[in-house]
């Protein structure tokens, strides 16, 4: 299925239901000329996802600089290697999770529960920060520090005009042992979230939320469930 617009310069380009079941949700950002990926799917050719990136890029003299990846887990990173294979593209993952995908370590990326293996690969930039600006041409991406479902756990925040957009995506868990999952910390985390008020929440497996009340209630929501 083809890639889908959230708001200008946005699209949905991976997902359960565009890419193929084992896809988490995967974003794409354009910017003056430069386009950054937010997690990459499941699936270790990326074929529907590298097709619907193509399909938003076509005749746009856009170039895929930058794959963001908000967290270690199989079906967020199942596809980076194939994706920096095809494009080249800068990796930016935190240092606490990026560890498991340049080891191709399959069961802190879950992709045993997926009865798959993780390709590894490098990654390029490893954020230790817990507020970090990724400048691109035409705008930022603004990486946060957002622990709980996996320790190294990053959202991503955009704004563009006058919008609030959040790529949040497993920031409603779940929350296990063995992803090294902290209660305490997603709870402050989402707090943090809160603060921001954001309009547009892209989520992983929620898809996209809005406006700015709905997002609140959805981070409300699963705060209560997991109290
Ligand atoms: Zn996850
Ligand atoms: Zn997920």
């Amino acid at each position: 299925m083809s890639a889908e617009r959230v708001t200008r310069g946005v699209y949905q380009v991976a997902g359960p239901d565009m890419t193929g079941g084992g896809d988490a949700a995967a974003y794409l950002v354009l910017f003056e000329g430069e386009a950054a990926l937010i997690d990459a799917g499941a699936n270790p050719d990326a074929k529907g996802l590298i097709a619907n990136i193509e399909e938003v890029l076509a005749g746009r003299g856009t170039s895929l600089e930058l794959l963001v990846l908000t967290h270690n887990h199989i079906d967020h990173v199942g596809g980076a290697a194939a994706i920096e294979k095809r494009y080249g593209v800068e990796i930016v993952m935190h240092s606490l999770d990026a560890p498991a995908l340049e080891n191709g370590d399959d069961k802190a990326t879950a992709a045993d529960m997926y009865n798959t293996h993780v390709r590894p690969v490098k990654v390029d930039l490893q954020i230790e920060e817990k507020v970090y600006p990724l400048e691109l041409e035409g705008g930022r991406l603004t990486c946060l520090h957002t622990p709980g479902h996996t320790p190294g756990s990053i959202s991503i925040l955009l704004e563009r005009d006058g919008d609030r957009i959040l790529f949040g995506q497993d920031i409603h868990g779940p929350f296990l042992p063995q992803f090294g999952s902290d209660l305490e910390a997603w709870r402050l985390s989402m707090l943090k979230l809160l603060k921001l008020k954001c309009d547009i929440l892209c989520e992983g497996h929620f898809g996209i939320i809005e406006p700015a009340d709905t997002v609140e209630a959805f981070i409300r929501q699963h705060l209560r469930a997991n109290t």
